[in-house]
């Protein structure tokens, strides 16, 4: 099926057509392991996630999927200092090496980042690479002396800038996001790696070292710059090597337009001479009250902080996945809980489409209804219109009314539509939950979650009070089993 999707570059939802027929380039931007990532940057990742599920499912192509790890930045090094209150036990004594350190803390947070992606249902087998930005520091420097030599690029101090003025007469600077230059000050530098777009100025690729601060020698110019490469270049470079230029898709949240995108599009044409991607993709933040949840609000939950309430990151997932990935997503428990509702009742029709005991004389159109919900996913991914195909099919179809051979094929489109979403289950449905009461049930789902992460106190006080219910917990070592006493 040929897939739509709406370009920030145009503007328009544009049809896709790759570079190469059947293969697809896709890079993401990824987290920066400094902290546990928050559940509004995996709004973020779900996206790319369910961008390129729909290009291998109902696309036909094979993808190859980028996902950078910033492991080195402003805020990487910040919180790998000495004395760094996100210093956490399980990460060890600090040393005196600031790479040394830098590397314990970023190390910790990738696998912190890349257990909660797993959790949500993010295979890591569909990656085809996950580049830490520390392992391209010479490809950088070779980037940077490229931009120079093209004669966008300048030595200040013992930084490098990329002279915005003088590149902005050769192409467009802005071609993301409207950019008003009446108050561009030439030859305004600024350090630090995330900036508003009021304070346009010369950003720098390469940052002069400073005390403390881990560092690389940088032989430019007939001079040896130490410091450590800008945010920006480290996308340009790892995209470059990894995919090659003009890959087909870049994708990250609308916050990264400007200067992330902006800045890696200038880099790229100036140095390697080539637009970096075809289809630049964006979503729409996560927000709290009208507001992005980001850490410096302070409005975040993260995975671990959800599953310690009890909440299946499934449901998490399915909630992402309800919005349309351009829309602002509103988080809200109760939100949560009615997606929750929602994901059970399509899995209560899946169990019943399983049940061979029970089937009548009733034949459905099932290649209509598999068209019906793959052709809204290929239209710029409109997860909430498939889903609203899928209610309403359900909603208006008994399956144990159903032929044999019906239910057979709408089983397999079952399937096909869940190598998409990935949050149901195709085994029969569990015979013991189905005698539990519902509100056992969540008690002995809370302990689990508790117990997974290791917050022992809670795990044993749930499983008394499930006890004093008269139900018994026995657990193996993936999942657990409820015992009437
Ligand atoms: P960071 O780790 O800060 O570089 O962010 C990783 C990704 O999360 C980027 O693509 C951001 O645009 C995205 N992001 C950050 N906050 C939100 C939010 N509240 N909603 C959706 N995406 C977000
Ligand atoms: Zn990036």
């Amino acid at each position: 099926m040929k897939i739509k999707l709406y370009n920030s570059l145009s503007k328009q939802i544009e049809e896709f057509n790759p570079v190469n027929q059947d293969e697809v380039g896709l890079y993401s931007c990824g987290p920066t392991v400094y902290n546990f990532a928050h559940i509004g940057n995996m709004r973020a990742f779900l996206f790319a996630d369910l961008l390129q599920r729909i290009l291998r499912t109902v696309g036909g192509y094979n993808v190859k999927w980028v996902m950078n790890i910033t492991d080195i930045d402003d805020k990487t090094i910040r919180d790998s200092q000495i004395n760094s209150p996100a210093w956490l036990a399980e990460m060890g004594e600090q040393t005196n090496s600031e790479i040394e350190n830098l590397k314990k803390l970023t190390e910790f947070y990738q696998d912190a980042f890349l257990d909660d992606i797993s959790s949500l249902g993010i295979n890591i087998e569909h990656f085809y690479a996950l580049p830490a930005a520390t392992d391209y520091i010479d490809e950088m420097q070779d980037l940077i002396r490229k931009i120079m030599k093209n004669g966008y690029a300048y030595i200040a101090g013992n930084s490098v800038y990329f002279d915005v003025e003088k590149w902005r007469h050769n192409d467009k600077y802005g071609k993301l996001f409207k950019i008003d230059f009446d108050n561009f000050k030439k030859g305004a530098r600024i350090d630090s790696d995330e900036y508003e777009r009021e304070h346009i100025s010369d950003f720098v690729l390469w940052k002069e070292k400073k005390e403390n601060e881990p560092f690389w020698d940088f032989e430019i110019d007939g001079k040896n710059l130490q410091g450590r490469p800008g945010w920006h270049i480290e996308c340009s470079t790892m995209e470059y090597e990894l995919l090659g230029l003009p890959f087909d898709i870049h994708t990250g949240g609308v916050d990264l337009k400007f200067p992330h995108h902006e800045d890696e599009i200038a880099q790229s044409k100036a140095g390697y001479d080539c637009e970096p991607t075809n289809y630049w993709l964006h979503n729409d933040f996560l927000e709290v009250e009208g507001e992005k949840m980001s850490k410096s609000a302070g409005n975040f939950y993260t995975l671990r902080d959800l599953t310690q309430k009890g909440i299946e990151p499934l449901d998490i997932r399915f909630t992402m996945l309800s919005a349309h990935y351009r829309t602002k997503l509103n988080f809200t428990f109760a939100g949560l809980d009615s997606q929750k509702k929602a994901r059970r009742r399509v899995q209560e029709f899946i169990w019943s489409l399983l049940d061979d005991k029970t089937s009548g004389d009733i034949i459905v159109d099932s290649d209509k209804f598999r068209n019906d919900v793959l052709s809204q996913l290929a239209n710029d991914l409109h997860t909430p219109k498939a889903l609203a195909e899928i209610f309403s099919f359900i909603n208006s179809n008994e399956p144990d009314k159903f032929t044999e051979d019906t239910k057979t094929k709408l089983l397999n489109i079952f399937r096909e539509i869940n190598n998409i979403f990935d949050v149901f289950s195709f085994e029969a449905k569990p015979e013991e939950i189905n005698q539990i009461p519902q509100d056992i049930i969540n008690l002995a789902d809370e302990r689990w979650q508790a117990k997974k992460s290791k917050d022992y106190a809670k795990s044993d006080e749930l499983r008394k009070k499930i006890l004093e219910l008269g139900w018994e917990i026995t657990d193996a070592k993936e999942d657990y089993k409820i015992i009437k006493l």
